[in-house]
C-alpha cells in the first residue's frame, strides 16, 4: 500500500516581494528586466491611448534602481528621460 493519494495542499504562490516601494510609493520591480517589460507595456498602452484620442498620464521612459534600503534594491520607472540638473532646464517648478 502506498500513500500516493496524499492530498497536496500548497499555496499557489507566496509573494514575498514588495509590490510598492515603501519610500517612494512607486510600483516596485524586483529586477531590471521586469521593469523594462513594464516600460514596454506602458509605452504600448500610451501609443494605443493616443490612437484612441485618450489622454494618458503614463510617461515612463526610464528604469532606475531605488537607493532606499527599505526598497531592497527594487527598480522603478521614471518619467524623466535623463538626469535633470538642480534648478535646471526641463521641469518648471511652481514657487
Ligand atoms: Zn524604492
Amino acid at each position: 500500500m502506498s500513500t500516493s493519494s496524499w492530498p497536496r495542499r500548497r499555496p499557489r504562490h507566496s509573494r514575498r516581494s514588495l509590490a510598492v516601494c515603501p519610500v517612494t510609493g512607486k510600483v516596485r520591480f524586483r529586477d531590471r528586466n521586469t521593469a523594462k517589460q513594464a516600460l514596454k507595456l506602458a509605452a504600448f498602452a500610451r501609443s494605443r491611448a493616443e490612437i484612441d484620442g485618450l489622454a494618458t498620464r503614463r510617461r515612463e521612459v526610464r528604469v532606475y534602481q531605488c537607493l532606499e534600503e527599505a526598497c531592497h534594491k527594487g527598480f522603478h520607472l521614471s518619467s524623466q528621460p535623463g538626469y535633470t540638473p538642480p534648478g535646471g532646464a526641463g521641469m518648471a517648478v511652481a514657487a
